[in-house]
């Protein structure tokens, strides 16, 4: 059960000391409060936890602080969309919305490798109107004589061209939770001249340790890639984890899953399951194509097989895209042969915003006859 209360109901009020007296003494449940600020008001949500079966759900919406009892299902309690639910979903980070409705593109290195290359690569994505990037410091890599990223070394440097250039979130991989203080210590020092998003790889989907970490800091929001080998629903679960532990602005990125299926593609293409997440969930989905197909495969249509996954994605509905470009990916260090080159970038970014209109539009095209079928 989740007790929504009153926005902005004092934490010293009489109203919110007796409904906490009532919930906290209820048998065989515990509970757990957690706070949502939301763009104008801070919502408190209180999930009791335990044997909540037999709970009255119009008493505890009678208490004094609460406006709304919803009895939620055992999965994704915080993250998850449950029966009634109508809860707002996503998030606001340093100027830019994540929701499920809206679209952010993260076009950009999979690595950092030279100033240079980040300077061209900032500078297009700021004469397209682009505010977000992707930029690789912290590599995970099969092979550790591979580069493993310049780490802590080029923060500086790539935080004050994003700032230089006006963008305004870098999604950023760490591997390991000294990564969330090294960056945070730069962008203090730096006066903040641009903000991160910290992404959780494949690989560490299931690294518990490592999302309770995450979880535990509020300044960051998190774009938590699904694991390549787990189930949908394993993914999910680890997304919790990160909203378990106080931060609930996930963004939930489908790449692909690991499995010879899959070929000629990298992975096998999973963005069926845009809508799953967004049904399932009140995260905004993200899509990455690139390390989804791994390739510049073009079709005979003449159109790259990435760009062709990308748009099924954004067709679908997906609210964030994640894209590996490069100035020279002859000179990229790492994922080279599926970058995007710079001149790719227009039509790229046209191609999405006719996607994402089309999924406009088909909402539109389906409303009425599910109208129909609901009276
Ligand atoms: C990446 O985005 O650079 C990356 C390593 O992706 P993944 O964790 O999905 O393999
Ligand atoms: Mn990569």
């Amino acid at each position: 059960m989740l007790a929504i209360l009153h926005p902005d109901t004092p934490l010293d009020s009489d109203a919110y000391r007796q409904t906490m007296h009532f919930l906290e003494n209820l048998p065989g449940v515990s509970v757990r409060v957690h706070e949502v600020q939301g763009a104008s008001q801070k919502l408190t949500e209180v999930y009791l936890l335990g044997d909540t079966k037999s709970l009255d759900r119009d008493e505890i919406a009678a208490l004094p602080a609460v406006e709304r009892a919803i009895r939620i299902s055992e999965d994704y309690r915080i993250l998850g969309r449950h029966h009634d639910d109508q809860r707002q979903n996503g998030f606001t980070y340093n100027g830019v919305t994540f929701d499920q409705q809206n679209l952010n593109v993260f076009a950009g290195l999979c690595a950092v490798d030279t100033p240079e290359h980040v300077d061209i690569m900032m500078r297009a994505l700021s004469e397209h109107g682009q505010q977000c990037t992707r930029m690789g410091a912290y590599k995970p890599r099969t092979n550790p004589y591979s580069f493993q990223g310049h780490g802590s070394a080029c923060l500086p440097w790539v935080f004050e061209t994003a700032g230089k250039h006006g963008i305004k979130v870098i999604a950023m991989e760490i591997t390991h939770e000294s990564h969330i203080e090294e960056i945070d210590q730069c962008l203090e020092k730096l006066g903040r001249p641009t903000g991160v998003m910290l992404q959780v790889g494949t690989r560490n989907t299931q690294n518990f340790e490592l999302l309770k970490s995450i979880g535990r800091q509020s300044i960051y929001p998190v774009l938590l890639k699904r694991g390549f080998g787990i189930t949908l629903n394993e993914s999910l679960n680890a997304a919790e984890y990160l909203a378990s532990e106080g931060n609930a602005n996930v963004v939930f990125c489908l790449r692909g899953m690991k499995t010879d299926a899959g070929q000629p593609h990298r992975n096998m293409v999973d963005f069926a399951h845009v809508s799953t997440v967004k049904r399932l969930t009140r995260m905004p989905v993200c899509i990455d194509p690139s390390h989804s197909v791994g390739s510049r495969e073009r079709a005979p249509d003449g159109l790259l097989e990435v760009t062709h996954a990308t748009a099924q994605g954004i067709i679908a509905g997906a609210n964030m895209v994640l894209a590996d470009f490069h100035p020279k990916p002859e000179k990229a260090l790492v994922d080279g042969p599926q970058a995007l080159l710079m001149s790719e970038l227009s039509p790229f970014l046209a191609d999405i915003q006719l996607c994402h209109d089309t999924w406009k539009e088909r909402q539109r095209l389906y409303s009425a006859s599910s109208r129909t079928e609901a009276t």
